[in-house]
Parts: C-alpha cells; structure tokens; sequence
C-alpha cells in the first residue's frame, strides 16, 4: 500500500484483510473492527449554507477507511498508508487546540471534541487508508473525522446519534483544526445513503435523504479537477459573506434565506450594483436548490441540468467566482453533451461537476482535456463519482 491517491484516477482501497494485516504488522495486535466515512460532492446550493439557506451535497464512492484498537493506556498512536510520515504517537493529555501538525489533525480533533463533550475515549492505534482524492474539494479531510467519530462512537459505546456527531466533528474542525467549516461535509458523510443526496436546511440544521440516482437515468457525474486554487481565494470569500451580510442588514432580514426570488425587483431598489448581485445569487440559489430537490422527487436526475446551469451561471456572473478554468470545464462539457454542469465548493478554482449521458462520457472527458491544453491550462483530472453510502461499520 503506497501513496496512491495522489493519483485521483486509482481508486483501490486496501480490503479489510490486508488493512488488518498491516494494523498487526504495524501495532503488534488486531484492530478491534474498521469503520469508513465517504467525501462528497455538493450537487447544488453554493455561499448558501452560511446564509441559513439550503444545500444538497451527496456521499460519494471515495472513502476514507480507519483500523482502530481500542488502548489500555493513554497513548495515541497514527498511520496512514497515504504518503511515507511513519507512525505519529501522542496522548490524549497532549491534546490542544492548534498544536497537531500534518493530517493527525483530524483524527486527534475528533478525539479532542469528544473528550470535551464528557465522552471517555481511551488511547486508541489508528490505520488510516483513504481514497478520497485530497485537495479536490472532495473533502478527504472530513471522510478522516467522520470515520473516526464513527469508529469512536462504536468504541466507546457513547451512542451518538447523526446529528451529534455532526456537531462533535464540526467543534473539531473549528475549535482544533481551526477550519470555520460548517455543517455541510459532515452531514453528508455520517448521513448519505446510497442512491440518494442529502438535502441540509442550513437555518434549522434539519437533514433529510432525496433520491438521487444517476445509472438508473443514464447518466454519469463527472468530477473535472482543475487542479487551480487561485490566490484571492480566502480573500474572496471573506468579501462573499461580508456582502452576504450587508444585503441582509440593507434589507432588515436575519439571513438571506428570508428573502424570496419575488422580493429581488424590490431589492435592487436599495442596494448597490455589486450587493445586489450578490443577494441575488444567494436567492436563485436557495431556489434552485428547492427546485432540485422536487425534480429529484419526480422527473429525476435527467430534469435538472438546466438548474445546474443556472447555478454556475450565477457563480459565474452575479457571485463572481469562478475562474477560466472552471468556465471552460463547463462550456466544454456542455458543448459536448453534458445535460449540465456547474463548478462546485467554494470556488476560485477547485472541481466542476458535469452530468452526463453514460454515451458521451468519453466526449466529454476528451473534449474537455483537449480545451484545456489548447488554452495552455494544466491538465485537469477528471473522474465519476456516484451517490453513496454513508459512514459506517465494515468489519
Ligand atoms: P479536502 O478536504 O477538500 O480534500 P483539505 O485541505 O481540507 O482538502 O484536506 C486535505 C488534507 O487532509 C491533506 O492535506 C491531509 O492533511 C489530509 N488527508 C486527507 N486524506 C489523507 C490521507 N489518506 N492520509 C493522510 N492525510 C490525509
Ligand atoms: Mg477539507
């Protein structure tokens, strides 16, 4: 077991067998089981979530798997098979926020939340092989903390119910990690179920599953990669919210999420050019989103290209975040029978999503690696991903 996710296209996990062998090999004993945790991919609903809005990521088929044996003492020992940083050891005493180093983070602020929740987690061995692609915004970060709730959860027999540990992991991200992450990533890792994406309402933190098949349809998702993360990135999206939450106090709501797409003629009144189109974004997307997660109710996942479209459109032009490589990802996979697409996260670089036709899968890919050679671009990775299973027990 090497480094190979660095490479997005290969995907093979170690089978538990071999993960439990390489535990012994390593910690001298057995695990006493192995959990997993997938990334995931927002399939609509962007700069929504931290305007009390609406977003529907979906758990992919990437995941990040943990061997973990419970320890007599206080000791805290991690592996991963990604990369060559050999085994890091700790205790749960040393435990402080802003101190873990490299990818221990996330497991160590796993155990850090739990601790102060009042849990009591004994010092743990942790293998980690995982092959969600890291960096893609496929959230290989939260994959790790999710299956490691999840094997502590069973462990320590705490019976943590979903939305706690969307919380624990969430108070691990913020307070250790020191990431202002919400709530997004987590509930769909712990929540996602196969065949279906999760439909978060981010004012009430109430998460419920809608269908969401693709092979049934036809269809592939492609994840093009542009490999960019453009430099303005944290800048940007520090002036987004502070935007975000101009637009609100102009208007006298308590978050975006109060205002209706009817009320957007009336705002365009009191706002000035660039807040408007902010505001409008964070509208059409909230709607957009509820318009997703009907047409997933009835028609199915064929219906809803054009609100794709309209989702990168809005990025694109109102929301300004998006960047060449994004656009031409998605210019070239609809030219190339994409039915739609649109860049996904936080933007200024990372992946577009296209929905595809299985037929013109192929089309695609190579149509979108040629444009961007031809515009001097670095070549994107591009691969499928499908809705799902949630975190859980494998072995
Ligand atoms: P994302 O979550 O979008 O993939 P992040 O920057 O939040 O990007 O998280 C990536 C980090 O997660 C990596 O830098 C690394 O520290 C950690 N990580 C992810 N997968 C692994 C792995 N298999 N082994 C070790 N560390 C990993
Ligand atoms: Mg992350």
């Amino acid at each position: 077991m090497s480094s190979r996710n660095q490479e997005h296209g290969r995907t093979a996990l170690a089978s538990s067998q071999d993960l439990s062998a390489r535990f012994e090999q390593e910690f001298g004993g057995a695990p006493d089981g192995i959990w997993q945790a997938p990334g995931r991919v927002n399939l609509i609903g962007e700069h929504t979530d931290y305007n009390e809005g609406f977003v529907l990521p979906f758990a992919i088929d990437r995941t990040a798997r943990v061997a973990v044996a419970a320890r007599r003492d206080a000791t805290v020992r991690l592996l991963s098979t990604y990369g060559d940083q050999g085994v890091v050891t700790t205790t749960l005493d040393a435990l402080q926020p802003g101190t873990a180093k490299g990818w221990t983070k996330y497991p160590l602020g796993v155990l850090w939340a739990l601790r102060e929740r009042g849990i009591a987690v004994p010092g743990v061995d942790l293998l980690l092989d995982s092959n969600v692609p890291l960096g893609a915004g496929l959230s290989s970060s939260h994959a790790i903390e999710c299956a490691v709730i999840t094997a502590l959860n069973d462990i320590t027999g705490a019976g943590l119910e979903a939305q706690e540990m969307v919380l624990a992991t969430q108070r691990a991200e913020n307070a250790f990690v020191g990431a202002p992450t919400g709530i997004m990533d987590q509930s769909a890792s712990l929540r996602g179920s196969k065949g279906h994406a999760v439909f978060l309402d981010c004012r009430d933190q109430t998460a419920s599953l809608v269908p969401f098949e693709t092979e049934p349809a036809g269809l592939v998702l492609l994840v093009i990669d542009t490999k960019v993360s453009h430099s303005h990135a944290d800048g940007g999206y520090a002036s987004r919210r502070a935007s975000c939450e101009l637009g609100a106090e102009v208007l006298g709501v308590r978050a975006l999420r109060d205002v209706e797409v009817a009320d957007l003629a009336e705002a365009g009144a009191l706002l000035d050019e660039v807040t408007f189109r902010r505001v409008r974004h964070v509208v059409t997307e909230n709607d957009r989103v509820l318009q997703t997660v009907e047409l997933l109710g009835g028609p199915g996942p064929a219906a809803i290209g054009p609100l794709l479209d309209a989702s990168h459109a809005s990025m694109r032009d109102d929301f300004e975040i998006s960047c060449p490589e994004l656009d031409l990802a998605v210019d070239a996979s609809r030219a190339n029978g994409a039915i739609g697409a649109r860049m996904t996260g936080g933007g200024f670089g990372g992946a577009a999503i296209a929905l595809t036709p299985a037929d013109s899968e192929q089309k695609v890919r190579d149509a979108v690696a040629k444009a961007f050679a031809e515009a001097g671009f670095k070549a994107p990775e591009i691969f499928t991903v499908s809705p799902a299973a949630g975190a859980m027990r494998i072995a």
